[in-house]
Formats: C-alpha cells, structure tokens, sequence
C-alpha cells in the first residue's frame, strides 16, 4: 500500500510565507560564530570579521573573570535548578546576584528572570488589576509591547500607547485617566533602534504629578550610562527616583541570558509570589547567574570600562561623519545610519561583511518605513584599530554605493 505525503496545512501556508520572506528581500540568515563573542570573532565561511552589531559593550562576555565564575558555579551547582524557585529551583547565587543587581541600579531590591523578556512580561501583567491603567511608549521594545498585551488579557487593565518621547500626550492621557487606581508608564531608558536616551527627568516629574508608577527598561543603558554604568538614572543623577527599573544581563552584564526587575522590596517580594514566568518556570541556570554576578562585580571594581566605551563610542560617531555619514547624534553606542529602503540597508550591510565588518541591517517593520538603516554598535573592547578598519570599510563601501 503506498502513502502520498502531503505538506499539512500549517507547514503548507508557512512554505508559501517563507517563499514570500525570501522574494521581498525580508529573510533573515543566521551568521553562525565559532568563537567567543568579542570585537572580532570568527565567522564561519567568513573568517575574522570586526563586530559592530553585538550589545557586548563593555565587552565582559568573554572577560576571564566572567568565564571562570561560570565554570566555577558549575562544578559546585551543577547544570541547572530542576525546579521552579518557590519549589526548590533558587539557589545562593541567585539571592548574591539579585543583591548585586539591586546595589548597582539603586534600588532596595530585585528578582531574576530567566531574560528581560520574561521580566518586562511580569512587571504590568502582575501588578496591575482590572481598575488599573499602563501607558507605554509608542517606540517601546518589543517585550513592553507584549507585555503590555499579556496584561490587558489576563487582568483586564486598561492599557495605551502614547507618542514617543511626547510629555504632553503622556500627560493628557494621564489626566484621563485618574480615575484608575494605579497608572504605571513604562518607556525604554535608551530606544535600541535609534539609541536616545528617554526624558527621564521631565518623565519622573510628570508621574510624580499624576501619581503614576515609572517603568524604566534600562537593557541598552545598564553598564552604558552613567559615570559607572548604573544607567539613565545615574546619567540624569536621578538614581533612586525610578520606580521600578527592569534589565536584561543578555548585553552589557556578560551578554549570556536572564534579567532582572529592580525596586521596592514589597514589588519584588509580590513578584516573588506571583509572577507567572517565576511561577511556572525553572530560573537562571546556575552558570549564568554566577557570570552575571562576576560581570555585575567586574563593572562596579572597573568604571574605566564605561567611558572607554564612552570615548570609543564618540570616536566612532565623529568620524563616521567626518566621512560624509550622518549618523544619527546621540550621547549612546547605539550608532545608527539612516539610509532609506530596506533592500538598501541590506545592502550595504552584505557588502560591509565582505569586507569584513559585521553590522545588522533593519528595515520596515522593525523600523518605520523609508528608514531603513544599518546600526552600528560600540564596545569597550573595540581598539582604535578595529574601529579605524571599520571605518576604512565604511569609507569604501559608501563610495562605492554613493552614500558618501
Ligand atoms: N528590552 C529591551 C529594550 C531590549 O533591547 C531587549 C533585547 O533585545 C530586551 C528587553 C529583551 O532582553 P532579553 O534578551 O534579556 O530577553
């Protein structure tokens, strides 16, 4: 007896979408590493090629400290907590990174997660209730966004979207609503795709005058900001005056995985009881909680490694333009190049690989349409040399375009 195989609906309709990816130009291919992540790093069927588009900004992911403390954990925890945390899954280290966590944002405590995703879906889906209300920035990331979402499912807040950066809307949209029993904003400290730093002093004003709750996602500011990268508070000598600060350790905190919720004791602790992705979900494996930590205790010993980043960032900006780029100004390692369409933003990134500099290129809908762009990213563990090559190649391919 014989059988014909056929495709089932589902992987039928997304061949077909897939198809469409590839024929608009919009599929992304996945670069595969074959070492650690760093400046440079060897990309297979490509060789050494100089990273311009990782969040390693102080470059800690590969730092021997950061290493070996993940080694170290291993061997004395094992691979992982096998457990949710309320069940037997929280272990020592966890309780020492939430501390660290806590000590560097300014806040009385924090609670890990498994990522900043996982955190930024906990904050507004558990604190708030039906009588309540959250505002989210229009450019927020995509997790808030989710979030946000989540929220409005599960506890019937009420919820909206207010122009990016806007005081004034936010306000009118706070006046609104006080009728609510809790208004919470939440907003990016610093927006990845264009990398401004949110109004964070005008944004704590308008919240203490409605008596709303500050979210601040401070995953590109974390390590970034601030003399001693405690991020968009201490850059606003304003730490202490965010309500709740949520960040990811995927980036600047050794760039492995997990995040954290930074505030009160009483919302940690409410969290603690009632998070769903804590709840029903195994914690950071041991490993990464004990790089984290060490990645966390590396910053607070070596304050140089920020404005190194700082400095190399400003380099970079400074001389893309004297170039004839105009990349978008900015006080962050978030360096982008508007460019127009997606298929030219694409590119200009594919040939800057072939010559070596690895740089992502975003189209619609990440970023609006006619914005394309390619977004460079600084680190502290860039040398002078690689960023002058890449500069050398930027030179070259922009001529060649007609960019420059
Ligand atoms: N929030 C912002 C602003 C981000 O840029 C990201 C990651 O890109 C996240 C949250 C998610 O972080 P994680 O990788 O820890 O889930």
């Amino acid at each position: 007896m014989s059988h014909t195989l056929k495709a089932n609906p589902l992987d039928q309709r997304l061949g077909s979408e897939l198809e469409e990816f590839r024929r608009t130009g919009v599929y992304k291919r996945l670069n595969f590493l074959d070492s650690a992540q760093g400046p440079v790093v060897r990309m297979e069927g490509r060789g050494e090629v100089i990273i311009l588009s990782s969040n390693n900004y102080l470059g800690l992911s590969a730092q021997p400290e950061v290493v070996a403390a993940g080694k170290a954990a291993l061997d004395r925890f094992g691979a992982g907590t096998a457990s949710v945390r309320f069940i037997c899954g929280t272990f020592t280290i966890h309780r020492a990174l939430e501390q660290a966590c806590a000590r560097l944002v300014g806040t009385e405590a924090s609670l890990s997660f498994v990522s900043c995703w996982n955190a930024n879906e906990a904050v507004p889906g558990t604190l708030l209730g039906e009588d309540d209300l959250v505002l989210s920035d229009q450019l927020n990331h995509a997790s808030i966004i989710d979030g946000v979402r989540l929220a409005k499912a599960i506890t019937k807040c009420q919820t909206g979207v207010y122009q990016h950066a806007d005081l004034a809307d936010l306000d009118l949209k706070l006046q609104a609503a006080r009728d609510r029993r809790v208004r919470m904003v939440i907003t990016d400290g610093v927006f990845s795709m264009e990398g401004a730093i949110a109004k964070l002093p005008d944004l704590v004003e308008l919240c203490r005058k409605h008596h709303a709750v500050l979210v601040v996602d401070d995953s590109h500011a974390t390590g970034v900001l601030g003399a001693t990268g405690r991020g968009t508070a201490e850059h606003f000598g304003m730490v202490g005056d965010v309500d709740i600060i949520t960040s990811t350790l995927g980036k600047a905190l050794g760039g492995a995985a997990g995040g954290f919720v930074a505030s009160s004791a009483a919302v940690c602790d409410y969290l603690t009881q009632r998070a769903r992705p804590q709840l029903f979900s195994n914690a950071l494996p041991p490993t990464v909680a004990a790089s984290a930590l060490a990645a966390v205790e590396y910053l607070e010993a070596h304050p140089d490694r920020v404005s190194t980043l700082r400095d190399n960032a400003q380099y970079f900006r400074e001389q893309l333009r004297s170039l004839g780029f105009q990349p978008l100004p900015g006080e962050t390692p978030i360096v982008p190049v508007i460019v127009g369409e997606t298929a030219f933003a694409i590119r200009l990134s594919n040939e800057l690989l072939d010559d070596g500099v690895f740089v992502t290129g975003f189209g619609f809908p990440v970023v609006p349409q006619g914005q394309a762009r390619v977004r460079c990213q600084i680190s502290a563990a860039h040398t002078r040399e690689h960023l002058d090559r890449a500069l050398a190649a930027f030179r070259k391919v922009g001529q060649r375009l007609g960019l420059i």
